[in-house]
């Protein structure tokens, strides 16, 4: 087990603690920051544009927590002598992390992301270059970004990564880059499992329900992609993850089956009996199996998931640590229960994800 320092900042980590923020493109915020950020835990704006967005959205909302997270991932690699983007130099200074954070400060970020490129697999110099440099400032505010390759979570990398992870002063947020979902990769969610009961100051970044999970065993806070594309990390070399290219409908969140479903294989599953109804503020007892590939359907679809998320943080947040665990095992329980009954009833063959799976059969009670 590694420890942490001690002498970490104190205020983020404060200003995070149990939060789930919603990650979302700018302009999936600009749309939904009136009535999706204030309801969740806040929201990461992501994308190139990410602080006009952030300005925009805190002129209209002064108290909403706030990240401009611009994504500097998705165009550069990190490495030992540059892990960070850091822009052009302008007519008063030069290019420096300095500058990128204030620059997210000005606009009214409430905590300021390192601009990091993208770690590449068993990279350790980039790994701790950016840890390094960061350590170097003493602001109060600022988050480590470590948007890794998967590799890093699996056995060959994780003990590695976890040790570079618990020398950071800031809090860190770990992506994880895959060519598809990152926890289909044997051994990953059993890894993050283990670093969110090591690692109190550790935020999963680009995720999807395993930064509930994340919450449940002690991890600081998460991050999670109000679409798809920002529910997996990604890298220059790899376009924005989608699950099918073809099917245009959204990805629907079924809470009782701790996960996200596309909307045409909802009427699949449900064509011979009833869609679950769901009352979420968004449904308000509406059926499941209504979300068709237009651009309506799939807001209201992404509406339904942050809802019924939020419903979820909601109940993680009233229970302590142990009782958290308790909860989450019953969960992943009638999850699979779900799987194999509706598997049964209904002829399609439905598979729990190796996430499911993993979480059914992890230690009680972790760290
Ligand atoms: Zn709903």
């Amino acid at each position: 087990m590694t420890n942490p320092k001690t002498s970490r900042s104190t205020s983020v980590v404060s200003q995070l603690a149990d939060r789930v923020l919603i990650q979302a493109s700018c302009p999936d915020a600009l749309k939904i920051a009136g009535t999706v950020a204030p309801m969740a835990g806040g929201m990461v704006v992501t994308g190139p544009e990410a602080l006009q967005a952030v300005g925009r959205i805190r002129r209209a909302n002064s108290s909403v927590l706030l990240c401009a997270d611009t994504a500097a991932e998705t165009r550069v690699a990190a490495t030992a002598e540059a892990p960070f983007e850091l822009g052009e130099a302008n007519l008063i200074d030069e290019p420096s992390l300095q500058r990128s954070l204030d620059a997210q400060r000005e606009r009214g970020a409430s905590v300021a992301l390192t601009p990091t490129g993208h770690i590449a697999a068993g990279d350790s110099a980039a790994l701790k270059a950016a840890i390094r440099q960061t350590d170097k400032l003493q602001d109060d505010d600022i988050v480590v970004r470590l948007p890794c390759d998967v590799a890093w979570a699996t056995k060959t990398y994780s003990k590695q990564l976890a040790a570079v992870i618990a020398t950071s002063n800031h809090p860190v947020a770990l992506s994880l880059a895959a060519d598809q979902d990152p926890l289909t990769r044997a051994g990953v969610a059993e890894e993050l499992w283990a670093m969110a009961a090591t690692h109190p100051h550790l935020i999963l970044w680009r995720t999807d329900l395993a930064g509930l999970a994340h919450l449940v065993n002690g991890g600081l806070a998460a991050a999670i992609g109000f679409s798809s594309t920002l529910r997996h990390g990604t890298s220059p070399d790899r376009p924005g993850f989608v699950n099918n290219r073809q099917d245009r409908t959204p990805d629907v969140l079924l809470p009782d089956w701790m996960r996200y479903m596309k909307g045409s294989k909802i009427e699949t599953v449900f064509a011979a009996t009833s869609a679950p109804r769901c009352h979420c503020r968004t449904c308000r007892g509406q059926m499941l199996d209504r979300f068709d590939s237009t651009t309506a359907d799939k807001l209201t679809a992404h509406l339904h998931n942050a809802a019924v998320l939020q419903q979820l943080i909601g109940a993680i947040d009233r229970l302590d640590r142990s009782a958290r665990h308790d909860w989450w095992r019953q969960s992943v329980a009638l999850a699979l229960t779900k799987h194999t009954e509706a598997t049964a009833q209904t002829n399609v063959q439905l598979n729990a994800s190796r996430a499911l799976r993993t979480w059914s059969q992890l230690p009680a009670m972790a760290g």
